[in-house]
């Protein structure tokens, strides 16, 4: 069997990176209790800057050995080149893992494919930092083109500049579109990585289970404010359990033979109406903030807020747009009428503090 099909969800867990030998046989411990099958743990960390905790190298594939000759989980580990892959395939080491600043460099990623060509090991690629979906197809192909079979994705996130409360943007329809188009290869969440932060590890994962995730890959610490790498988002076991506890895991499809898979499509479309309404509202927001601008113009020379001419353009135009886009009249009316008065109210506003003045 596939070592990724299982049932909804699979779940990895194990600290973000391997620290001693006592903490990795530990964690493994307590999560083989909890009946998790697979256990992570990075050895070589890729960091942002020089100087961190920047993994104990080699001989954390030791303490992972153990941990499985311990507790009989499987094992998975990251690996960034091809000495890595080599060395965690004598480990025996059970999955490989491809991190996000790897599968952002072709040639890292083929010299990881050829060192695995023709070798049975299952391997999961984290998508790039950047929203860059061909990116991350491209990275997968080069692991199929290996002689690679079992192979997983694994969602994280995109860096982004916009300085939302994500650590890695989640940006939901890239990781729906990879299911879209590579149908057989399972999706896992990471959302330790997405939120940086433990108190949204909840809300993430119900929302990967939702879009109908295979699974999920979450950092876990036996004392996660003291870890060396990624204190922040990492959780205890326990606290692991109360997640995976808390979590409704919805059918994948409600009999319905004429539409069996209605739910999938239905959260699929229900994620692009949120992002369409974030973007309806950031662009109000700048288009009100333009009008402030011509507020402070239109006062600064002494002229009237409302220019008819002007708005009955506007109004005109939106009617003849909206006709083009299948949008009522009587719709664009509603809207514009409200945006226009709230522009008036702005432009009010900064006329009066000159009055009080
Ligand atoms: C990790 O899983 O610890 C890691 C380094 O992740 P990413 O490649 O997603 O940053
Ligand atoms: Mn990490």
């Amino acid at each position: 069997m596939n070592i990724f099909q299982r049932k909804r969800p699979l779940v990895i867990a194990g600290p973000c990176s391997a620290e001693n030998e006592e903490q990795v046989i530990n964690t493994a411990k307590e999560l083989s209790a909890l009946g998790i099958k697979i256990f992570r743990a990075g050895i070589w960390k890729p960091r942002t800057r020089p100087n961190n905790f920047e993994g104990v190298g080699t001989i954390g594939l030791q303490w992972l050995k153990a941990a499985k000759k311990e507790t009989g989980i499987k094992l998975t580990t990251e690996v960034a080149n091809a000495k890595h892959t080599e060395e965690a395939l004598k480990a025996g080491i059970d999955i490989l893992w491809i991190g996000a600043r790897t599968s952002v460099n072709p040639f890292a990623v083929q010299e990881i494919a050829d060192a695995i060509k023709g070798i049975d090991i299952p391997v999961m690629i984290k998508n790039p930092i950047n929203p860059d979906i061909e990116l991350w197809i491209g990275a997968v192909e080069r692991i199929q083109k290996a002689g690679i079979n079992d192979i997983a994705a694994i969602h994280r996130g995109f860096s982004s500049l916009s300085n939302s409360k994500y650590r890695n943007d989640p940006d939901w329809q890239i990781p729906i579109e990879f299911k879209r188009r590579l149908r057989n290869i399972p999706m896992i969440c990471d959302p330790s990585h997405i939120a940086g932060r433990r108190d949204l590890l909840q809300q993430i994962s119900q929302k990967a289970m939702d879009l109908n995730f295979d699974g999920m890959m979450i950092e876990t610490h036996l004392d996660p404010d003291n870890a060396l790498s990624d204190a922040k988002q990492q959780i205890t076991p326990k606290n692991l359990k109360i997640l995976l506890n808390n979590l409704i895991i919805r059918h994948r499809y409600k009999t319905n033979a004429k539409f069996p898979q209605y739910e999938e499509t239905l959260e699929e479309l229900r994620t692009k109406i949120d992002e369409y309404d974030n973007l309806i509202l950031e662009i109000i927001g700048k288009r009100m903030n333009t009008a402030k601008d011509i507020g402070k113009v239109k006062n600064k020379n002494n002229i009237t807020i409302l220019q008819t001419n002007r708005w009955d353009s506007i109004l005109k135009n939106a009617i003849l747009k909206g006709e083009k886009l299948g949008l009522s009249e009587k719709f664009i009316n509603t809207l514009y009428y409200a945006i226009h008065q709230e522009s008036i109210d702005n432009q009010t506003i900064i006329f009066r503090n000159k009055e009080k003045r």
